[in-house]
């Protein structure tokens, strides 16, 4: 794929100036709007992975860009030493729309685990009685839950966890999409166990899609040995799926719930925890925060981004319109199709590599030609695209992905 000279210029400040943390395709982009994006030299692309999914209203929305302009001019930031007349109105909003008592507000995805992890734990020692630095979460195998300390803890990708230990402790893994593995560890470690941590589909891991039922029997084995359901809904929330959130697919109400990413349409850095009373009210003044938490830009921020879920009926979309992108991916007959599957618009292709081609290449490929999508293990690529997206954009997408495939075959 070709990098222009001043495509290059930004490529080598990046590389020579910042932490090499990241193996970011070699575009650089400078404009987004809706679905698309534009890179320095005004080549347009549809953007097939939303921030990872945190555009799913589309890039640069105006609701939510007014929403941000408006209050930037009036006030930014009181830190919560103070009251201001934006969280009151932005949580009693949270809790209409989402059913739970009350929200914790946070900035990143993993911040708001770690939130939802200590509320865990302090709901495990004042509720549950768990013994003094005796309570366990568990997690599953694969996971993706952020990159503090703690989450790499429960992590068991190698890249995400060496060479960062000591690790906490307090932690078990078991395997994703195994209910007896939930059964077996809760009926010998139950009395210690405060939360079980699941992510109702495994997004970074590669869109792995547990079985029906799975997350339903999982919350019927929490409620059986008094244990949290904690799900982490950060990249299957709001809509994304083809429901608000991933759990209403099973009908399951999780105890603690955590969003990020699309709560402010990618706008801002915004997350939340949702609990209620007898969980969130376990901590006190002093005992957990942020200075940024809940500030009076995300508040309005987040108001309008999930306004625009609503308005505009992103979840009804996402479920419809996933239908028709599995649909035509199955009529791609290609060596370089092993599986497709995902809910929603939260789908992957797992590429089989073929004439020496890997997933990489497909995704250089689809970027020549117009799409930007990115390998997550290799050999899977995830495709999310913002739900605000129409179906006739969305058949000229899939255009773009079968031909990319097809020329490289
Ligand atoms: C992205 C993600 C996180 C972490 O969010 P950050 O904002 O990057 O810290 C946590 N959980 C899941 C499921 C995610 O996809």
């Amino acid at each position: 794929m070709l990098i222009t000279e001043k495509a290059q210029q930004f490529i080598n400040k990046e590389d020579k100036y910042g932490a090499h943390n990241y193996h970011p395709l070699p575009v650089v982009l400078s404009r987004g709007k809706g679905v698309y994006l534009w890179d320095v030299d005004g080549k347009k692309y549809f953007d097939f992975l939303s921030a990872y999914s945190a555009v799913n209203q589309g890039h640069c929305h105006p609701k939510i860009v007014k929403a941000l302009t408006g209050q930037a001019e009036t006030l930014c930031l009181t830190s919560r030493a103070f009251y201001n007349d934006c969280l009151g109105p932005y949580e009693e909003f949270v809790h209409h729309y989402f059913g739970y008592d009350k929200m914790l507000p946070m900035n990143s995805g993993a911040e708001a685990v770690e939130t939802g992890l200590k509320l865990a734990r302090k709901w495990g020692y004042l509720k549950k009685g768990i013994p003094e630095n005796e309570a366990i979460v568990v997690a599953c195998e694969g996971n993706f839950h952020g990159r503090t300390i703690t989450i790499v803890s429960l992590s068991t990708d190698s890249e995400a966890r060496a060479d960062y230990g000591p690790y906490t402790p307090g932690i078990e893994t078991i395997p994703y999409n195994d209910v007896d593995a939930v059964q077996k560890i809760f009926e010998e470690k139950g009395d210690k166990i405060a939360g079980f941590l699941v992510e109702p589909i495994q997004g970074e891991a590669g869109v792995f899609v547990p079985d029906d039922g799975y997350l339903k029997a999982c919350k019927h084995l929490c409620e059986q040995h008094n244990i949290l359901f904690i799900a982490d809904e950060v990249q299957t929330g709001i809509a994304r799926t083809g429901k608000l959130l991933c759990c209403d697919h099973e009908g399951i109400r999780p105890d603690i719930v955590i969003l990020g990413k699309a709560i402010s349409g990618g706008v801002l850095p915004v997350s939340a925890v949702l609990a209620d009373n007898e969980i969130m009210m376990t901590i006190k003044p002093g005992q957990h925060g942020s200075t940024f938490g809940g500030f009076p830009l995300a508040c309005k921020v987040a108001i309008a981004a999930l306004e625009v879920v609503k308005e505009e009926k992103l979840a009804e979309k996402a479920e419809q319109l996933g239908e028709i992108f599995r649909d035509e991916m199955r009529k791609l007959n290609s060596p370089f199709v092993k599986q497709i599957r995902g809910k929603g618009l939260l789908n992957a292709i797992v590429i089989e590599p073929h004439n020496g081609k890997e997933a990489w290449d497909v995704c250089l490929k689809m970027a020549e030609n117009g799409l930007l999508a990115k390998p997550t293990h290799q050999h899977i690529i995830r495709f999310a695209p913002p739900l605000v997206i129409t179906e006739e954009e969305l058949r000229e997408a899939i255009e773009i992905i079968k031909k990319s495939i097809k020329t490289l075959e």
